[in-house]
């Protein structure tokens, strides 16, 4: 299971396997190509829409939505958009 690590997740930055022939198919859950966890995806979304609208209170709350366990090991520009985030209004 930990071999063939060939992705690396945009928030924690942990190694994890994304089989290519899957990410081609439909149906296929979208969320495995950023990141390793659809909890870690929901937190991607929120900053994406951020860097994006700038609306720093719409990410907030989707950001309190999510569980931000583990943020010490998010990877550094990912800790600081949600300081940013969280601290703004
Ligand atoms: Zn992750």
């Amino acid at each position: 299971m930990e071999n063939n690590i060939n992705a690396h997740c945009k928030i924690c930055g942990k190694g994890y396997h994304v089989c290519a022939s899957c990410l081609a198919q439909k149906g296929f859950q979208p969320w495995r190509a950023v990141t390793d966890t659809m909890n870690h995806y929901k937190i991607y979304m929120s900053i994406h829409g951020y860097t994006l609208s700038h609306d720093s209170k719409k990410a907030k709350t989707a950001l309190e939505n999510c569980d931000l366990s583990g943020l010490e090991n998010f990877r550094p520009e990912i800790k600081s958009a949600i300081q940013t985030i969280m601290t703004e209004h």
